[in-house]
């Protein structure tokens, strides 16, 4: 079973000459993301707001 080219680890998809083992820069760039820490993770909502108790200092 030989396979032609690799596949993008990061969305399956056949892998590039140009950004083997990647399908494109932009995987590579996910792919490097991981490595750095989740620099280029997509930010989400999942995160509550710093403050909250704002209110209280009002007497
Ligand atoms: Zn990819």
């Amino acid at each position: 079973m030989t396979r032609p080219s690799k596949t993008c680890p990061i969305c399956k998809k056949p892998a590039d000459k140009e950004y083997t083992p990647f399908c494109s820069n932009r995987c590579a760039e996910v792919d490097l993301g991981h490595w750095l820490g989740g620099r280029y993770r997509i930010p989400t909502s999942e995160r509550p707001a710093p403050l909250a108790a704002n209110d209280e200092d009002e007497d």
